[in-house]
């Protein structure tokens, strides 16, 4: 992330939009990938932000911000499910690593989101480990149709606010950081057609 001059949260979310935009139009960049960084890196890592994001692989990370190598530490699950191992990667990155800056990112088509929709309208759970996956997704659907929300698209957003939540509720570290202005906290959303990443929620950016 090379052009963060005054690094803050903002000026840190602003540079990953700017990695984004160049990301849609394909223009990227392709900073922090030569030789000098990867020498650079031996001695250890310092990255500006961290991304909680879904498995998918055609919502590639350090792509869609068009950042490098030691730039993002990025954690993904499918679903950006939260679970133990999540947790303690998330505040290893805020209080292990510092990072300024934690994006928490859906994305459109969503399969996670997706089983999880025709699970509790159709009653059809997967087999083995995956069902922990509509597990921990259940919970966001049935609260965005508490609200009245319908759609495949109003649940992957919602889910996003729930994950958003749990992570501020559940880790007083990383709700410390962001109260102190030390942390900025955004939800989004990743569109695979235009390669935009649309925010849904900010604190402290
Ligand atoms: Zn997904």
């Amino acid at each position: 992330m090379r052009d963060v001059k005054d690094v803050n949260p903002k000026n840190i979310w602003n540079a990953l939009k700017e990695g984004n935009k160049r990301y849609q139009e394909f223009a990227m960049l392709h900073q922090n990938l030569d030789a000098g960084r990867r020498e650079e890196l031996v001695a250890g890592q310092k990255p500006m932000a961290a991304v909680l994001a879904c498995s998918d692989s055609r919502a590639p990370v350090e792509h869609i911000f068009d950042q490098g190598a030691g730039d993002i530490f990025v954690i993904r699950t499918a679903g950006e499910v939260l679970d133990m191992g999540t947790f303690a990667s998330l505040e290893f990155a805020v209080d292990g690593l510092g990072v300024q800056n934690l994006i928490i990112m859906g994305h459109e088509s969503c399969g996670a989101v997706k089983a999880t929709k025709a699970a509790l309208e159709g009653g059809e759970v997967p087999p083995g480990f995956q069902r922990v996956l509509i597990e921990k997704v259940a919970p966001s659907i049935l609260n965005a149709k508490r609200k009245g929300l319908d759609t495949t698209d109003d649940f992957e957003i919602e889910h996003v606010r729930e994950t958003v939540d749990m992570i501020l509720d559940r880790c007083p570290v990383i709700k410390q950081r962001l109260d102190e202005g030390a942390l900025g906290v955004v939800g989004a959303r990743y569109r695979l057609g235009t390669g935009a990443v649309e925010s849904i929620v900010e604190f402290g950016v």
